[in-house]
C-alpha cells in the first residue's frame, strides 16, 4: 500500500470529554488506485482524512493512535519540517470549502507561485507555464484572466477547479478528496468529479475520495469502505458492496440512494441517528437503528471480517448477522 492506516484512532478531547471520533480504523490505497470512503454526516470521514495527511498527531485537541504510513514511513514520527515537504507535494488534500482553503487577500497567481516555489526550484516562466497547463486540463476558460483574479472573483466550480490544478500542480502520489463538490451544483458536480478522477487515473495518482454520493463512487471508485459511528462497517471491491451489500447500514444507505430524476436526499434520510461519538456501548454502534439487531447486537462488537465465501475479492463486513441475514 502506498498509504495506510493501521487500527487508526482518533479522540477529540475537550473539557466537555472525550468524542472517539475514529475507531480502529484500517484502510489504504495502492499507487494509481482509488477508494471511495462513504458514510453520513458525523462519521468521521473528514477526521480519517486529516489523520491520514498527518495533520492531527501534533494537534492539542486531539488523541491519534495506531498509525498512518505513507511511503514505508510513519507519519507520526515524522518532523513538522519533513511534513511540510510532504504535504501539496506527495499528498494533497481537497476540501469541500475551496473558499476557506484559499487566502482571500492573494491572487490565485501569488497562491499558486507560492506552493510550487515551497516544493520546487522554477523561476516564474516556468512555473507560471505549468499552472497555465495544469489549469487547461481542469476545463478552465480562460487561465491567464484566472490567475490575475481573487478567490471572491471565481464561482464556486470554478474554484474547485483550481482547488484541483494545485492538487495536482506538484504530481503528488495520493489526492484525498474530502467531498470536493458537495458544495457545487448537480450539474457541475459531475462535470469537477469526472475531471479529478479521470487526471488522477491518467496520471497514476491514487485517490481517496470521500463522498456520500454512491453513485459517484460506483463511477470512478474500484473499492470503497463504508464508515459507521467512527469505524468500518463494510470494505471491499465497490461492485461487491455496492450490489451485494452485507452491513444493513450500507443496505440502507443504497436504500436511500435518489431513483433516477428525484431530487437527491442527503443520507440522513435514514431513520434515527448515529450512535453519539461520546457515548460508549459494549455491542455494535448501529445495533440502536437496525432492523435485524438481536440479542449479540447490544452485547458484542461484531469485527470486520471476510464474508462467507468471499474468494479473495475482500469484502469485509462487521455484523453478527452477516451470513444469514433475514431478508
Ligand atoms: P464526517 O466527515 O463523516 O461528517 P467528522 O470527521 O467531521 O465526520 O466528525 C466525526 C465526529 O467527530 C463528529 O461527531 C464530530 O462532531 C466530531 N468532531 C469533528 N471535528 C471535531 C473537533 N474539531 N472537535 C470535536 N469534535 C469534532
Ligand atoms: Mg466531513
Amino acid at each position: 500500500m502506498l498509504i495506510e492506516t493501521r487500527d487508526l484512532g482518533v479522540r477529540y478531547v475537550s473539557r466537555q470529554g472525550a468524542a472517539h471520533a475514529v475507531r480502529g480504523v484500517n484502510l489504504g490505497v495502492d499507487r494509481a488506485d482509488a477508494i471511495g470512503i462513504v458514510g453520513e454526516s458525523g462519521s468521521g470521514k473528514s477526521t480519517a482524512a486529516l489523520a491520514m495527511m498527518g495533520l492531527l498527531h501534533r494537534d492539542a485537541g486531539c488523541r491519534v493512535s495506531g498509525e498512518v504510513v505513507f511511503d514505508g514511513q510513519s507519519l507520526g514520527a515524522l518532523s513538522p519540517s519533513s511534513l511540510r515537504r510532504i504535504w501539496g507535494n506527495r499528498i494533497s488534500m481537497i476540501f469541500q470549502d475551496p473558499q476557506s482553503a484559499l487566502n482571500p487577500v492573494m491572487t490565485i497567481e501569488a497562491q499558486v507561485a507560492e506552493l510550487i516555489a515551497r516544493h520546487r526550484r522554477h523561476d516564474r516562466a516556468r512555473s507560471r507555464s505549468i499552472v497555465l497547463h495544469q489549469f487547461r486540463e481542469v476545463g478552465l476558460p480562460d487561465p491567464e484572466a484566472i490567475l490575475g483574479r481573487f478567490p471572491h472573483q471565481l464561482s464556486g466550480g470554478q474554484l474547485q477547479r483550481v482547488m484541483i490544478a494545485m492538487a495536482l500542480v506538484c504530481e503528488p502520489e495520493v489526492i484525498i478528496a474530502d467531498e470536493p463538490t458537495t458544495a457545487l451544483d448537480l450539474t457541475i458536480q459531475s462535470q469537477i468529479l469526472s475531471i479529478l478522477t479521470r487526471l488522477c487515473a491518467d496520471r497514476g495518482v491514487a485517490l481517496i475520495l470521500i463522498t456520500h454520493d454512491l453513485a459517484v463512487v460506483a463511477e470512478t471508485t474500484r473499492r470503497v469502505a463504508v464508515m459507521y459511528a467512527g469505524a468500518l462497517v463494510e470494505t471491499g471491491r465497490t461492485e461487491d458492496v455496492l450490489l451485494r451489500p452485507r452491513h444493513p447500514y450500507t443496505r440502507a444507505l443504497i436504500a436511500a440512494m435518489p431513483k433516477l430524476g428525484e431530487t437527491p436526499k442527503r443520507l440522513s434520510a435514514i431513520a434515527g441517528s448515529p450512535m453519539a461519538p461520546t457515548v460508549d456501548s459494549p455491542g455494535c454502534r448501529y445495533a440502536p437503528r437496525c432492523l435485524w439487531a438481536e440479542g449479540p447486537c447490544a452485547t458484542a462488537k461484531p469485527v470486520l471480517a471476510p464474508v462467507a465465501g468471499d474468494d479473495g475479492t475482500d469484502h469485509a463486513v462487521a455484523c453478527h448477522y452477516a451470513d444469514g441475514m433475514r431478508p
